[in-house]
């Protein structure tokens, strides 16, 4: 049975209840968590703990699996058995700072397309670093255009836009203009998409959590930039 995602319903949330309903070696599957399962929409696991019958027992790694199950991979299994209620409660500092990147990445590549065109070739967010790889075979100067880029961003960012989650019909998500790429991605079978709109900067399909306004980010600061192929202009930054 599909896991309930609480982070897709409410980012904040840093503790929640669950019920055991599958035990499998030192995977424990609850009906419902907050964990964020890694690499998991390009974002990677959280971590924490798992409260059962007056014990904390540490979540090592967070996965998705087929069947859209989650497994908490936890230190020591056998204080769980199926039925029980326990509570969960994520490493806060960690995955805010993962949700302030990733918004940040969202602008970002809305930049990278409205003014050069580029698409994301690939990328990992972290819980403090990020990269993005971008086609830039279009510009010239790569590398100025990447630096540009996140000054663009940066602006963008200070305007405390209100980020949205809600939820359309593939076929009205599909009207959206620039949407349309993402949600093709989508696998057939996917009747509702989660939609992520940072007011007046960009608009996706996107199964990850975010922060609500962008004035809770900061910057954009770049680490590094590398030309990792003729359609991978890499950049690697974090948020100051
Ligand atoms: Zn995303």
């Amino acid at each position: 049975m599909a896991t309930k995602l609480l982070f897709q319903l409410d980012s904040y949330l840093k503790e929640f209840e669950g019920k055991v309903i599958k035990i499998d070696g030192n995977k424990i599957y609850l009906d419902q968590t907050a964990f964020h399962p890694g690499p998991f929409g390009g974002l990677a696991a959280d971590s924490g703990y798992i409260e059962v019958n007056g014990s904390k027992v540490n979540v090592i790694d967070v996965k998705m699996e087929e069947n859209d199950e989650v497994a908490h991979y936890v230190e020591k299994p056998n204080l769980f058995s199926i039925g029980d209620i326990v509570k969960g409660y994520i490493d806060w500092e960690k995955r805010y700072a993962m949700m302030k990147l990733h918004t940040a990445s969202h602008a970002l590549s809305s930049v990278m397309y409205n003014k050069y065109g580029a698409k994301i070739t690939g990328g990992h967010i972290d819980h403090n670093s990020a990269k993005d790889d971008f086609d830039l075979t279009n510009v010239s100067d790569w590398r100025k255009a990447l630096l540009d880029a996140v000054d663009d961003t940066n602006k963008l960012l200070k305007r405390c836009a209100n980020v949205k989650v809600y939820w359309l019909s593939k076929e009205e998500a599909l009207k959206i203009q620039g949407i349309v790429k993402l949600a093709e991605k989508f696998p057939p079978n996917v009747e509702k998409l989660r939609i992520v709109e940072i007011e007046g900067i960009d608009i996706q399909a996107d199964g990850g959590p975010h922060v609500k306004n962008t004035c809770e980010i900061g910057e954009i600061k770049v680490i590094n930039v590398e030309n990792r192929g003729k359609t991978k202009k890499r950049i690697y930054y974090t948020i100051g």
